[in-house]
């Protein structure tokens, strides 16, 4: 097992791996940028060390800091969280060749998920059921009208190194196809400076359904269920639940074994989450996340497994504590993301929090960094805490989410507490009968 264990991001889910961290009796070391100085992440690791400014290319993204600050404490494996160097080969490379192990996959198979066309033909390889479209990029306009003829319109125009939901758009029909692919390719190029895309058959009412997987690094896989992600607003999730309201045990049982067939097929290392959009009984692969997720604790809710503790012994070589006998799903969770912003207009709201109280009771669950008095640094993203509620059903939890909302108080800023407090009591929300176009029409009928 490892002895020091250095943590390579900030807020809710820093002080997420910190708490595992200590569960199991590892020191931790956190780094930091000056803008979070007085975090709680910062305040209860065993050492910190301040890695630049506040902007994040220069601190929670810069590699030679980081590797500079394990050296400097003797860390021998660094969890990066989400979100910055989670999902960077060169950042597991270049830790690999100074000796501390990376808390995650292997970087080429970091590499491989991160370029969309090569991870969908690895997907179709392994067995998993892909969107129709083209088999890699697409360059001129004839073979594109020739693919989405035979896939059927409207189709979707992919960016191959895309991210974030930039450098997708929509054809109805042929007459959009040459500006789509054109407005595509020019995006892509300027964001991601890859201008590479595909073609995809485009779901109108699909729902996303992602599958939580892990590799024990022998060559066993085994999964933990899924999530459905459906609420969305511009390709952010909003609020998660699992298990789907919208599957039932034979096909949970179906798509789940065949990702975990996957992950071993692959000998995969450590946490991944495979997503889907699912329509009509059938799933669609659209990309791997090869890290753990914001919406992780609403599958630690249902199977009661710390999905970080399963991270820190898989890299440490310990294999995982269960098999997937062992995995069994309880009861019903939903995880709302509250954001600094304003819940209509979604603005961001930097500032301090005056008072800051959090729900608690059977069932309740508030992962976050924040505190009274607490001043939020306008320089990274808005989430400042997840609430998560379990049940011993769908119903169950939805009435301990109202309660648990009703409890929840955070003055000084602007959150997007309220838009939960509509949701819950809505019907369709309640009937769990939604897709992921659902949320933006319901914000835009507000307006
Ligand atoms: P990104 O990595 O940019 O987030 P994804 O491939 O995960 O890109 O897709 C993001 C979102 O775009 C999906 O959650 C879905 O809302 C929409 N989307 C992607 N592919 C399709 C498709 N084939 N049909 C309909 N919607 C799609």
């Amino acid at each position: 097992m490892f002895q020091k264990i250095l943590i390579a991001n900030r807020g809710e889910i820093a002080l997420r791996v910190l708490r595992a961290c200590k569960e199991l009796g590892i020191q931790t070391v956190v780094v930091h940028s000056t803008a979070d100085a007085d975090a709680m992440h910062v305040r209860l690791a065993d050492e910190s060390v301040c890695i630049g400014p506040p902007p994040s290319r220069d601190s929670y993204l810069n590699i030679h800091q980081i590797v500079a600050a394990c050296e400097i404490t003797g860390a021998d494996a660094v969890h990066p969280g989400y979100g910055f160097l989670s999902e960077n080969a060169k950042f597991a490379d270049i830790l690999a060749a100074h000796n501390i192990t990376f808390i995650g996959p292997s970087g080429d198979h970091i590499r491989i998920m991160g370029d969309k066309i090569e991870a969908k033909r690895t997907a179709k390889r392994l067995g998993i059921p892909v969107v129709p479209g083209s088999d890699g990029a697409v360059t001129d306009q004839k073979e594109a009208r020739r693919i989405a003829a035979e896939i059927g319109y409207p189709v979707i125009i992919k960016a191959s190194a895309g991210g974030g939901g930039r450098g997708m758009k929509v054809a109805l029909t042929e007459a959009d196809l040459e500006i789509a692919l054109q407005t595509a390719s020019t995006e892509a190029g300027a964001a991601f400076g890859d201008d590479a895309v595909y073609i995809e058959k485009y779901l109108e009412k699909p729902r996303h359904i992602e599958v939580q997987v892990f590799g024990d690094g022998f060559g066993r896989g085994v999964h933990f269920g899924e999530r459905d992600c459906s609420l969305q607003r511009r390709h952010q999730k909003v609020w998660e639940e699992a298990p789907s309201p919208a599957l039932n045990a034979e096909e949970r049982a179906r798509i789940g074994g065949i990702c975990a067939k996957a992950i071993a097929d692959l000998s995969y290392s450590g946490a991944g989450t495979i997503e889907f959009l699912y329509e009509n009984g059938e799933f669609y692969f659209i990309e791997m996340n090869t890290r753990l997720q914001v919406e992780h604790p609403v599958t630690e809710a249902i199977t009661g497994i710390d999905l970080v503790h399963e991270q820190i012994r898989v890299a440490s070589g310990g294999g995982l504590s269960v098999k997937q006998e062992d995995i069994k799903f309880n009861g019903h969770a939903i995880e709302c993301r509250i954001n600094a912003e304003d819940p209509r207009t979604f603005t961001p709201s930097p500032g301090t929090i005056t008072h800051f109280h959090t729900p608690g009771g059977l069932g309740i669950r508030v992962d976050s960094g924040v505190y009274s008095g607490y001043k939020i640094p306008p320089y990274y993203d808005s989430l400042i805490g997840k609430l998560i509620v379990h049940g011993r059903n769908r119903v169950e939890c939805m009435m301990r989410l109202r309660r648990a909302l009703d409890e929840f108080v955070v003055d000084g800023i602007k959150t997007t507490l309220p838009l939960f407090r509509d949701l819950v009591g809505n019907a369709d929300i309640a009937n769990g009968d939604y897709d992921i176009h659902w949320l933006e029409k319901y914000l835009a009928k507000e307006d």
